[in-house]
């Protein structure tokens, strides 16, 4: 697509989104103060039915999914499935509408200071989401015709490794890698894209005890005192793949080093005076593209089975399991996102990885070329002070816009 028509197309998006910037921030609050906490994965139903009557507002049909899952044990999950457009080429929009857990309520009520909204989901990934829904709406109200069809796939459970989200509509043929073209959703990148990610493994270690009163403990068995144990030699494993470094550019630079973390969730004990019959904790294991995930796994069970051979009583659950994934910054689709992203902001985006597990790997994995663009900053996703920036929002639903537009016909500009 030629350079003035790029102009021309930027400059009109641009204009249609002046003309919704405040329904597009009132929807941003609407869907931040419905608090989607993940765990344990709460109020899904009415975050869904409040995305799908925004699209149904301008009269673009959704689909909602019920997501069977009784056999887990869980409330049932749901996804949103909507498109724009026709053909056999499809370009996916993909984001989550869980978030994690809020440090307190006042974090949903989306409080807007200066030009940052405020609140947990602002960054991680309310704010962009709402910017893909509007991004639809842009390229409708401009009549335009696009080149292929624009998907809409929103998901819940991404926040702890989407077996009920992407992983399930993947498995039951609601994405499909025939037609898949390209694959855009916006996580935190504060304007730079991600083309790769780490691969990760998450544990759920639950070590069985007898319980007894204190003054017995010697006929009991106190599983806290075990997990000491277990997680000293946990922690040896950490110093050791925690000196190792990735070679890829990540932001922000300290966190290049391989991770090994313990007890982002730790429970345990009933009273003071009684011996702990259970302890439970997590164990987060990010890795390196350099490092061999499998190789990476197995380490770690290793030092699980040791102390299960020495007779400790150990349940393991596996929470979410990743391999890391990339594509090239050379891409010819890398390229035409980056000429949509220098059109609408003026800037040439960075590319990087992302430290944490992504979705596009499930896209990437299948052929399909996915990148990660979105309005908030990384630094402070998950904080108690998370924050998106208003005017970011804006730009994000223009660069998705236009993005649609050129990724669907395949145009480096
Ligand atoms: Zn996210």
């Amino acid at each position: 697509m030629k350079g003035s028509k790029q102009k021309r197309l930027a400059h009109a998006i641009r204009k249609q989104i002046r003309m919704l910037r405040e329904d597009l921030l009132a929807f941003v609050q609407d869907l931040v103060r419905i608090p989607t906490e993940n765990p344990p994965g709460i109020r899904y139903a009415e975050c869904v039915k409040l995305i799908a009557q925004r699209l149904n507002r301008f009269s673009i049909r959704t689909k909602i999914l019920r997501v069977h899952t009784r056999a887990a044990g869980i409330r049932p999950r749901y996804c949103l499935l909507s498109s724009y457009g026709k053909g056999t080429r499809t370009v996916y929009f993909h984001g989550h509408y869980d978030v994690v857990p809020g440090s307190d309520r006042h974090q949903f009520s989306a409080r807007i200071k200066g030009n940052r909204l405020y609140g947990r989901g602002t960054a991680d990934m309310k704010g962009g989401l709402a910017a893909m829904v509007y991004a639809v709406h842009v390229l409708q109200r401009l009549d335009i015709r696009l080149p292929g069809r624009l998907c809409l796939a929103i998901v819940p459970d991404e926040e702890t490794g989407g077996r009920f989200g992407t992983q399930y509509l993947f498995k039951h043929g609601h994405i499909k890698e025939e037609g898949g073209s390209a694959m855009l959703m916006p996580e935190p990148t504060g304007g730079a894209v991600w083309n790769a990610c780490r691969g990760a493994i998450s544990l759920m270690i639950r070590i069985k005890g007898k319980s007894v009163h204190v003054v017995l403990q010697n006929k009991g068995t106190n599983a806290f005192e075990q997990m000491v144990g277990l997680s000293s030699a946990l922690l040896k494993l950490k110093h050791c793949v925690e000196r190792r470094k990735t070679n890829f550019t990540v932001a922000p630079g300290e966190s290049r080093n391989s991770i090994l973390m313990l007890g982002g969730m730790c429970r345990g004990g009933a009273n003071f005076n009684i011996v702990p019959d259970e302890c439970s904790f997590t164990v987060e294991r990010r890795i390196n593209p350099e490092e061999d995930f499998e190789k990476e796994k197995a380490r770690l069970l290793n030092v699980l089975d040791r102390f299960r051979r020495k007779g400790m009583r150990l349940e393991i659950e596996v929470i979410q399991e990743g391999e890391s994934v990339g594509i090239s910054s050379d891409h010819y689709l890398a390229g035409v996102l980056v000429n949509s992203i220098k059109a609408i902001s003026g800037r040439r985006p960075k590319f990087y990885m992302c430290p944490g597990l992504l979705e596009i790997r499930y896209y990437l994995k299948r052929g399909i070329p996915a990148f990660a663009y979105g309005p908030g900053l990384l630094t402070c996703a998950h904080s108690p002070d998370e924050f998106v920036d208003i005017e970011r929002i804006y730009d994000c639903t223009a660069v998705y816009a236009l993005a649609a537009i050129n990724l669907l016909s395949g145009d480096n500009i």
